[in-house]
């Protein structure tokens, strides 16, 4: 083992407690990352299905994308041999193709000749230019060319978006707009993707209530449970609701143990600090599970924890809903994305640069909520760090547009210096 002092873990300080050898956030996200199994199983869907899954395989193109030479624009199809000297020159028109003709079927273009040509359309035989109409004087079947073209212009070759056999998509690419294009643009009516994510969301507290009912002194409403809902709402994971549990030892290692029976991920909120009323990480335990990740110096989310409990991979978020709402952004979300079989986990980030000068207590890796507010000289956007103390305050999330993250040993802020920064 390292000694402490020789190890850069030294930023890694509780500051209240003065804990040292907490787990820096990437190593925890690394740790966690390497307990997910990421699901194999493959279901062949219709392509409005598949939109928001993970695709199986990697996409090669089939065949070469635009299948054939085609026009970019609407105009003439022309012979550039033709444009000798100094023009104008007149062509004569001779033939037609729009978008959905049989181009070979129209002919070749003969010497002096044009073929009226529309976007899209296959380019006629012996064409090699396309000039487009704005550029042309028409006259009965006669076209006039006041300016050189160049040949190969306004033609979209064949094979020049994508040439046959071109990896047009990754294994464990999320499915999105682009990417059903791509899918449709080669002709398949199926794809395969994994199968949804199993995930099983648990909250945990004596005190909570569900919105709805009426609350009894000490007790509050369970806003974690739809942070969460809202967190996982992907096409790409299917959510098992395991509402709300008591802090009932035996009760809480039930719910784990029917939990790890039915999902790849089971998601917990509250329990996993070190109060008397904390049992998540025992019952997990108790349960026959084991905890590979726990004390991580991130601000808030320092209780997070992560293990394995049968075939499921286990995060303990903790209780506070901007605690629970950050290390799930920030740690729990890439877990879950490796277990989905996703290639891009992280979070959507920046660079960005502070508006004003704060001070804080340096230990652990801080994620504050924050405002962006204008953008710096440098085109920056400019970021208002919000409230010091805020893993409790739901309306002070509600009012950020994402995380500033404070490196470790920061204890001030200034003006102008710059941050990551992640979206919410
Ligand atoms: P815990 O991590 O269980 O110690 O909870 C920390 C704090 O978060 C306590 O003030 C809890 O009342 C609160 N809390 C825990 N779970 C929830 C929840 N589901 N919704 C809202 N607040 C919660
Ligand atoms: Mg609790």
């Amino acid at each position: 083992m390292t000694h402490p002092e020789m190890t850069e873990d030294l930023c890694c300080v509780d500051e209240r407690t003065g804990e040292r050898a907490l787990i820096r956030v990437d190593d925890a996200i690394r740790q966690g990352v390497a307990l997910a199994r990421p699901v194999v199983e493959v279901e062949n869907l219709g392509l409005v299905d598949a939109i928001g899954r993970v695709l199986a395989d990697d996409l090669h193109a089939p065949f070469a994308l635009p299948p054939f030479d085609n026009s970019a624009m609407d105009g003439y199809a022309i012979r550039t041999t033709d444009l000798v000297g100094t023009g104008p020159w007149t062509l004569t028109v001779a033939g037609r193709v729009a978008a959905g003709d049989n181009a070979e079927a129209a002919g070749h273009v003969g010497p002096g000749e044009a073929f009226r040509i529309f976007t899209g359309a296959g380019l006629p035989e012996l064409a090699d230019a396309v000039i487009m109409q704005e550029r042309v004087a028409r006259d009965g079947d006669k076209i006039t060319i006041s300016e050189a073209v160049s040949s190969g212009s306004c033609i979209r070759r064949k094979g020049e978006d994508a040439r046959e056999g071109t990896l047009l998509l990754p294994k464990g690419t999320l499915i999105g707009a682009p990417e059903i294009g791509a899918i449709a643009s080669v002709g398949l009516s199926e794809i395969g993707v994994f199968r949804k994510l199993r995930v099983a969301l648990l909250c945990t507290g004596s005190e909570l209530r569900q919105p709805g009912e009426t609350l009894a002194s000490g007790q509050i409403y369970n806003s974690n449970r739809f942070i969460l809902m809202a967190a996982l709402c992907q096409p790409w994971i299917e959510i098992i609701d395991l509402g709300a549990v008591k802090d009932d030892p035996e009760l809480l290692r039930e719910t784990l143990t029917q939990a790890a029976a039915n999902a790849d991920v089971i998601v917990t909120t509250g329990g996993v600090s070190v109060g008397e009323e904390d049992h998540m990480v025992a019952q997990l335990r108790a349960a026959g599970g084991e905890i590979e990740v726990m004390k991580i110096a991130m601000k808030p989310g320092k209780p997070l924890s992560m293990g394995r409990l049968d075939n499921a991979v286990f995060i303990g978020l903790p209780g506070n809903p901007v605690a629970a709402f950050t290390t799930w952004k920030i740690i729990g979300a890439e877990v879950a994305a490796t277990a989905a079989g996703l290639l891009e986990k992280s979070p959507r980030g920046a660079i960005v640069k502070a508006a004003e000068n704060s001070t804080r207590s340096p230990g652990r890796q801080e994620f504050r909520p924050a405002r962006i507010v204008g953008v710096s000289e440098s085109g920056h956007p400019q970021v208002k760090l919000l409230d010091n103390s805020f893993s409790a305050k739901i309306s002070l999330i509600c009012k950020s547009d994402g995380f500033a993250v404070i490196p470790a040993e920061t204890r001030h802020v200034r003006q102008g210096d710059q941050m990551d920064f992640v979206y919410l």
